[in-house]
């Protein structure tokens, strides 16, 4: 994409004109949340001011328009999936819910006493506690595949904690720490070797990375509508049809009953059987405004300039800054950069980059035993999307070198 090209997107996201403390700001917390095109926002307006009525259970005119839109929402992100069924799509509220549910569920109808899941040392904390509390309450062991300095899965490994207690394999498509996008058709098809299902949190990778849940062979796999540039408080649970069939409701209430007595409630068939009580129809139709946005930009040349970024940044930070050490060195990365300067910590530089008008994250990011494992206090993230720019990424680099001379 040329700067042109950038310059014209960057106006469809009316945020990125803003100013923090009288300077232009610079967002480079994409991996903590996008921002969202102007055509999202109008959608959720849209929405309110035309369409708004409770969804399924009315005949009324407006609740048959909300309804046919939530439902076309499910079709859209069935096929930006590229998933056979658009029964397979589940809404939730986000990556979080999608895993909780999965695991809830299938822990319910799939595991026992003594059995095993596999997650990797890099997951965020949404795809570690809710197989933790899985574990717990059903007396099963947590493994766990290890990384290696560089921030990639140790696949030899990963290999010899198969056997036949595995019942789940779950791992980040790309880490939301280090960038590394992970081996998942490696992972799917080993586990698939073993008859073993695996859930991909997709967190972090759909935003940048074409993803089609049918070649990829995934059971299951997960995201975030805030991540992917569309609005929060929804996502996305994609399972199989066989799996999501064969697992009991998650939450009970509202459209996922099919009869509902004292004596017994039976549930109602798939997808709604797992969205309990009103769902967030005025998020869903907006979270399709913004796959079409990125799908009209095109993934693939948003994959390309964003490595360019990439690329720029993690060259500047080393040549420039005295004792930068980056976190996360894998040959497949996305458009994640975390660092350490020295032994600066990474919360005193994220301070003086925000009263520079940079938005970074600092901290463990949601991922403490990936941090416990390199042995830091956490690292600052800058985390690039298709609307940031080389002249801010420059910006960025001044400011580091001004906040070090600061801290030293
Ligand atoms: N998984 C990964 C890899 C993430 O980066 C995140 C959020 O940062 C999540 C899961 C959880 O997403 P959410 O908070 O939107 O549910």
């Amino acid at each position: 994409m040329n700067p042109e090209q950038i310059q014209s997107i960057r106006k469809d996201f009316p945020i990125l004109a803003e100013e923090v403390y009288n300077k232009k700001l610079i967002y480079f917390d994409n991996a903590a949340t996008t921002q969202k095109p102007r055509c999202v926002v109008e959608k959720i307006a849209y929405g309110y001011y035309h369409i708004n009525a409770n969804i399924h259970r009315g005949v009324h005119y407006l609740s048959r328009q909300a309804t046919e839109a939530h439902e076309n929402a499910r079709q859209a992100v069935a096929s930006f999936l590229h998933a056979a069924k658009r029964e397979e799509i589940i809404f939730t509220r986000g990556a979080t819910e999608a895993i909780n549910l999965a695991a809830f569920s299938f822990g319910e109808a799939f595991c026992g006493e003594g059995d095993e899941i596999v997650v990797s040392a890099m997951e965020h904390h949404a795809n570690i506690v809710p197989w933790q509390m899985l574990c717990e309450r059903k007396k099963m062991k947590l493994r766990v595949i290890p990384v290696n300095g560089r921030g990639e899965l140790d696949m030899a490994a990963f290999g010899g904690l198969l056997n036949e207690r595995t019942r789940m394999i779950a791992v980040a498509h790309v880490s939301n720490v280090l960038g590394t996008i992970n081996p998942v058709d490696e992972i799917i098809g080993k586990a698939h070797a073993h008859d073993i299902p695996v859930l991909i949190d997709g967190a972090q990778a759909l935003a940048h990375i074409p993803v089609d849940v049918e070649k990829l062979d995934a059971d299951f796999y997960t995201f975030s509508g805030h991540k992917i540039y569309g609005p929060t408080g929804v996502g996305v649970l994609y399972g199989k049809e066989k799996w999501l069939n064969a697992i009991p409701p998650y939450q009970g209430g509202g459209e996922m009953i099919s009869n509902v007595s004292f004596e017994k409630t039976t549930y109602n068939e798939i997808p709604f059987k797992f969205e309990a009580g009103t769902p967030d129809y005025i998020g869903s139709t907006a979270l399709v405004e913004a796959l079409r946005y990125i799908e009209a930009t095109g993934l693939d040349k948003i994959n390309a300039y964003e490595h360019e970024l990439l690329t720029y940044a993690t060259g500047r930070l080393l040549k420039e800054i005295d004792k930068a050490r980056i976190i996360g060195t894998a040959e497949n990365k996305s458009a994640v950069l975390s660092f350490l300067i020295g032994n600066i910590h990474p919360y005193d530089i994220g301070m003086l980059l925000d009263k520079m008008g940079i938005a970074v994250r600092t901290g463990h990011h949601c991922a403490q035993p990936l941090i416990d494992f390199y042995g830091i206090p956490g690292t600052v993230r800058a985390s690039f999307a298709f609307y940031n720019t080389k002249e801010e990424i420059d910006i960025f680099i001044d400011a580091l070198k001004k906040a070090v001379a600061m801290l030293t």
